[in-house]
C-alpha cells in the first residue's frame, strides 16, 4: 500500500503520526530508498515496524545475475499472483532498468514470448514506480562496478505493452520525473503502436523518449508479426510518431528485432531507410532471442552485419543493440517463458 498511494497522500496512512513523518517516509520511498524499512532510520520502531511487511507491493521471486555482474533480472510476485519482471543493465555511464507496465500483454506479437502468453492484467502505478525504487534499493546495498549508484535510465520495455495501461503508465512516469527527480528525457516509452496513446502522450508536458516497434516496412509483413497494425497501419503509425517529434523535439527511435529470412532483406532495409529519414528517427537493430514457443529465428551474425551495411548504403543511422542476459532468458523479449514452461 506504500508504493500503491499517492506519494502526497501518505499522511493518511500514518493518522497518529506528526505530519513530516509522511516527508520522511516519502523521502525513504522514492529518493533513496531501502530494502527493507528497519533502514529507515529517521522513523521511530513502530513506524518501521508497520511499513516493514508490505513495504514493496510485490514479493521477490528470483534475483538472477548475469554478465559478471552487470545484468541483473527479478521475477517479483504481486499478492494476488501476477509476475513482475525487471532487468537492471550496468554500463559505463548509465544504469538502465527495464520494467514492466502490465503483467502479460495483450499485444501477442508472434515473436514475443510474453505475447504467446496473453493478457494478465494493468500493473497500477505503484507496481510499476515500485520495481524503480527497488533497483535503486537494490543498488545502494549492491552497487554494479563501473556502473552509476543508481537508476539513471529507465525503458518501459519488459512485459507488457505501456500505451495500453496509459493512465497508470503516465503517474509512474510524473513520479519518476517529479518525485524520484529524474531526467524525463531519460525515460523511454516503446511502444508496439498504439496510435492514441502516443497522441495522449504528445500533449504531456514531460520530453519522453518516444520508441515505436516497427519491425516491418510494409503493412502486410508487419501485420505478421504485429497484429495490431491491422488496426494502426505503418501510415498512420508514422503521422502519430513524427507529431510527437514535432512537438518534443526529441527524435523518436525505432526498434526493428531482426528475423531471418522475414525483415532482414535489402528490400526491407531500403524501406526502413525511408521511414527513418521521413521521421529523422534513429534505428536500434536487434537480433532476434528466440524464444520456444515463436516460429520466428535469429538471423545469423552475417546476415545481421549485412543489414546493418544496407542500412548505411542507405544513409540513415543504425545502432545493433547487444543483448544482455540471454543466459538468464533476461533478453528482450524473452521475460515471462522460464518461471512458467
Ligand atoms: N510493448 C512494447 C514494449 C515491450 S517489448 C513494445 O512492443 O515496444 C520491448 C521491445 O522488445 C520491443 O521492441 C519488442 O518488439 C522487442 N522484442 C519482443 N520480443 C523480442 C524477441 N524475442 N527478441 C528481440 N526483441 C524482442
Amino acid at each position: 500500500m506504500w508504493y500503491l498511494t499517492d506519494p502526497d497522500d501518505l499522511g493518511g496512512l500514518l493518522p497518529d503520526e506528526p505530519p513530516f513523518r509522511a516527508r520522511q517516509l516519502r523521502e525513504w520511498l522514492y529518493e533513496h530508498p531501502v530494502l527493507e524499512a528497519d533502514q529507515m532510520t529517521n522513523l521511530p520502531q513502530p513506524v518501521r515496524d508497520t511499513i516493514g511487511p508490505d513495504l514493496w507491493p510485490f514479493s521477490v521471486e528470483a534475483t538472477q545475475i548475469a554478465d559478471e555482474g552487470t545484468t541483473i533480472k527479478w521475477l517479483f510476485r504481486a499478492p494476488d499472483g501476477a509476475a513482475i519482471e525487471a532487468v537492471l543493465m550496468g554500463y559505463r555511464k548509465r544504469t538502465t532498468l527495464c520494467i514492466s507496465s502490465q503483467a502479460g500483454c495483450a499485444m501477442a506479437c508472434t515473436f514475443c514470448a510474453t505475447g504467446q502468453f496473453g493478457f494478465e492484467r494493468h500493473l497500477e502505478a505503484g507496481e510499476i514506480i515500485a520495481q524503480v525504487a527497488f533497483a535503486n534499493a537494490w543498488l545502494r546495498d549492491h552497487p554494479i562496478e563501473r556502473s552509476p549508484d543508481h537508476v539513471t535510465n529507465v525503458v518501459f520495455m519488459g512485459m507488457g505493452e505501456p500505451l495500453a495501461n496509459y493512465d497508470h503508465v503516465r503517474e509512474a512516469i510524473r513520479r519518476m520525473v517529479e518525485v524520484i527527480g529524474m531526467s524525463a528525457r531519460s525515460i523511454t516509452v516503446s511502444t508496439v503502436g498504439v496510435v492514441p496513446g502516443i497522441r495522449r502522450l504528445t500533449e504531456e508536458p514531460w520530453p519522453v523518449r518516444l520508441a515505436i516497434s516497427l519491425h516491418a516496412a510494409d503493412d502486410e509483413t508487419r501485420t505478421s508479426l504485429v497484429p495490431l497494425n491491422k488496426r494502426y497501419p505503418i501510415d498512420d503509425l508514422i503521422e502519430a510518431a513524427a507529431a510527437y517529434f514535432e512537438a518534443k523535439g526529441r527524435r523518436v527511435s525505432i526498434e526493428w528485432t531482426l528475423m531471418a529470412g522475414i525483415n532482414d532483406t535489402k528490400d526491407q532495409a531500403r524501406g526502413l531507410a525511408a521511414i527513418a529519414k521521413e521521421l529523422r528517427a534513429h534505428i536500434n537493430v536487434i537480433a532476434l532471442n528466440a524464444t520456444p514457443l515463436a516460429p520466428q529465428e535469429r538471423p545469423s551474425d552475417q546476415a545481421v552485419a549485412r543489414f546493418m551495411t544496407w542500412l548505411d548504403e542507405f544513409g540513415v543511422e543504425a545502432t545493433l543493440r547487444d543483448t544482455r542476459g540471454q543466459d538468464i532468458d533476461a533478453a528482450c523479449g524473452q521475460l515471462r517463458v522460464t518461471q512458467t514452461a
